[in-house]
């Protein structure tokens, strides 16, 4: 099948070069020329684990290409992905859909024959219904199935999230989308890869629904964390306490200092204001949204007291900046708002992130960069876990303890035991567990 997928970013690049590697004839486009260039001399514009292997064998294989101009590969392709970004709008946080609308725009003055356009990008509820009116609107001749498809991929596992998803949600009003949206995801069978048929408007909810839920979990469990630390609990244990129990799950049960990222903060709020706007306020995701905003800049304040009360004049060394490790995104990355709150009381910042340190260049000020977690350390008065990337795993507590000013750990991700700390003479502050400071 010949397939166009417009915006070639984390989503946009992923899917279409799994698309390829299922047999698919893929044409991945983006308007930025400095990425497309990046990409048709084997670079890749952003770091996924193992995205480059595949990418190189599947333009080997002649199935995946890259392209500035949409028009050639849009009038080719049976179905046309949607995979532009859709952040917040702002000033008032709904969803900026100006991305996706321009898209379809260009991509309904290129269509020839049948053609089912999907929407991957995460968009609100009746978005769809604006789209065909675009381009039924621009290209009244058009015969065209206009689709939702949300995709729930991670950063970090994307490919082995597109590959093998929990499942598939395809939302169509015409039985043709539909069936050519079965043709796309067929080579998933053998993975038995559940499919969900459903209305458009509903596919568009379920993308929303899912992240909002997982938020108010995240949300919920680092509300008991900081319970766990007023009242002498331990929230790793609490979390596994109820994890086990198949109803609640283990999984995003795992306290720390708020959610980031480009999905999470964006789509929370978004839903917030859907459903305002439908009359039905989601009063517990409005709760998460501010509980979380709050939560960020409250992990400063932690770092703060760990030092004493004031780090006015001292230096803090910030491991990890990305706002989850596998990923160089730092869009919403909690370490913005902690670096922002410490350069707020007066401290000098020093930060080391594997793969993150260029993307967070042009939104952070005053920070110096270093090469690695030992040289981050050098002069410290505290250093700060912010990401649990597996370089800061496995760290060298007597060697740190050598280079820095004193020897203070505040870990944000729980990856150390606070008796691991203190036996090398840290001064040791987890998440929601026994103060040690
Ligand atoms: P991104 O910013 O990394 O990529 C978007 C790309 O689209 C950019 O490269 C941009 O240049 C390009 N673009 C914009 N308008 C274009 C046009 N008219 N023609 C061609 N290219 C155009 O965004 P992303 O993180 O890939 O997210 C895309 C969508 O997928 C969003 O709606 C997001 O919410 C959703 N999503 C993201 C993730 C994730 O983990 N990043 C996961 C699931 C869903």
């Amino acid at each position: 099948m010949k397939i166009a997928v417009i915006g070639s970013g984390y989503v946009g690049l992923v899917s279409g070069t799994c698309l390829a590697d299922f047999g698919h004839s893929v044409v991945c486009v983006d308007k930025d020329p400095a990425k497309i260039a990046a990409l048709q001399a084997g670079r890749m514009p952003i770091y996924e684990p193992g995205l480059d292997a595949l990418v190189a064998e599947n333009v080997r294989q002649e199935r995946l290409s890259f392209a500035t101009d949409l028009a050639p590969a849009v009038a080719e392709a049976e179905a046309v992905f949607i995979a532009v970004g859709t952040p917040s709008r702002r000033g008032d946080g709904f969803a900026d859909l100006s991305y996706v609308f321009a898209a379809a725009r260009e991509i309904a003055a290129a269509l020839t024959g049948f053609t089912v356009v999907v929407t991957k990008s995460t968009v609100p509820v009746g978005t769809g219904d604006e789209v065909e009116r675009i381009i039924r609107e621009t290209n009244p001749g058009a015969e065209v199935a206009v689709v939702s498809n949300p995709e729930f991929l991670r950063e970090g596992a994307a490919i082995e999230d597109f590959k093998r998803p929990d499942r598939i949600v395809i939302g169509a009003e015409d039985p043709r989308g539909a069936a050519v949206m079965g043709e796309v995801y067929r080579p998933l069978y053998l993975n038995a890869a559940p499919i969900l048929y459903t209305d458009r408007r509903t596919a568009e909810l379920t993308k929303y629904a899912a992240n909002a839920f997982l938020a108010t979990k995240i949300t919920f469990i680092n509300e008991m964390a900081d319970l766990c630390e007023q009242v002498g609990a331990n929230v790793q244990q609490v979390a596994r306490g109820i994890g086990l129990d198949n109803r609640i799950g283990s999984k995003f049960l795992h306290a720390g200092p708020g959610y980031g990222g480009s999905c999470f903060p964006k789509d929370t709020l978004a839903l917030v204001k859907t459903a305002q706007d439908a009359g039905t306020p989601v009063r517990l995701v409005e709760t998460v949204v501010s509980v979380n905003d709050q939560r960020k800049r409250a992990m400063a304040r932690k770092v703060i007291l760990a030092c004493g009360g004031s780090v006015r004049g001292k230096t803090i060394a910030i491991l990890g900046l990305t706002f989850k490790p596998n990923t160089d995104d730092m869009r919403d990355a909690p370490a913005l708002s902690i670096i922002t709150g410490l350069q707020d009381g007066g401290a000098r910042i020093r930060a080391y992130d594997p793969e993150g340190m260029e993307a967070a260049r042009p939104l952070l000020s005053d920070v110096t960069y270093a090469s690695d977690a030992y040289d981050c350390a050098q002069g410290a008065d505290a250093v700060v876990i912010v990401t649990e990337w597996n370089a800061f795993r496995a760290l060298d507590f007597a060697r740190l303890a050598t280079l820095m000013a004193a020897p203070v750990m505040v870990d944000l991700r729980n990856v150390y035991t606070p008796d691991e700390a203190t036996r090398h003479g840290f001064r040791y502050a987890g998440i929601g567990g026994r103060r040690e400071l």
